[in-house]
């Protein structure tokens, strides 16, 4: 797109599969914490991961305190004793180390970035999302990363989306364009700010406006 400058690239569900690299940091802190996970544990961990961050989303719940229930929820959901704080700390140790790109992820990257100014947009803190991008290969030179730890808050507050103009100024939000998977943080949050959007359904098919709409990061190449 000619009149596109910039584009604003979430990390989690767009370049990383996340349920893939949850899943190796789980199973890594189990080994451990000497823990005997359940089978099917990691079957609860998207649906009460997700609801949090609805949660969060919603301002009903802080990451703080996202970090402080998350595993005793898993736990309690298939029945397994374990202290969910020290889980937590243990496992985020390796989430900041565990990143499984999607398909074609390496190639958006490297087109986006020679082609636009290319900032990746993202909630969590800046040096395990940057870590987490190098691992998977995917952090290049020129890019810049914009976190909700950098913001101080995260998508889809407007004061996210303000800090990224900020640091994508002169450009006019019509000149950018978000591309997430989140119709809530990345779609509706950039739209309230008068950015672009487009919208990536790689693991469900999400519903709501949006400027675009893609099944595959190979799509992206096609229209931007
Ligand atoms: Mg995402």
């Amino acid at each position: 797109m000619s009149d596109i400058k910039a584009v604003l690239l979430d990390v989690d569900n767009t370049l990383l599969d996340f349920p893939a690299s949850a899943k190796e940091a789980a199973f890594a802190a189990a080994v451990e914490l000497g823990y005997e996970l359940p089978e099917d544990l990691m079957d609860h961990f998207e649906p009460i991961n997700n609801g949090l961050w609805e949660a969060i989303e919603r301002k009903e719940l802080t990451i703080a305190g996202l970090r402080e229930v998350r595993w005793n929820r898993i736990f309690e959901a298939v029945g397994f004793e374990g202290n969910g704080p020290l889980f937590e700390d243990t496992f985020r140790k390796y989430l900041n180390r565990a990143a499984v790109p999607v398909e074609g992820a390496k190639e958006l990257v490297t087109y986006l970035n020679g082609k636009y100014m290319l900032a990746i947009a993202t909630n969590g803190p800046t040096g395990q999302q940057k870590d987490r991008l190098t691992i998977a290969g995917l952090w290049e030179e020129g890019m810049l990363l914009l976190s909700s730890e950098a913001a101080g808050c995260s998508k889809p507050d407007p004061r996210f989306f303000a800090f990224c103009l900020e640091r994508l100024r002169p450009l006019s939000p019509a000149e950018i364009v978000m591309i997430g998977d989140s119709q809530t943080a990345d779609i509706e949050g950039a739209a309230a700010a008068g950015i672009r959007t487009c919208r990536v359904d790689l693991f469900e098919e999400r519903h709501g406006p949006c400027d675009w709409r893609v099944r595959s990061l190979q799509e992206l190449q096609e229209i931007f």
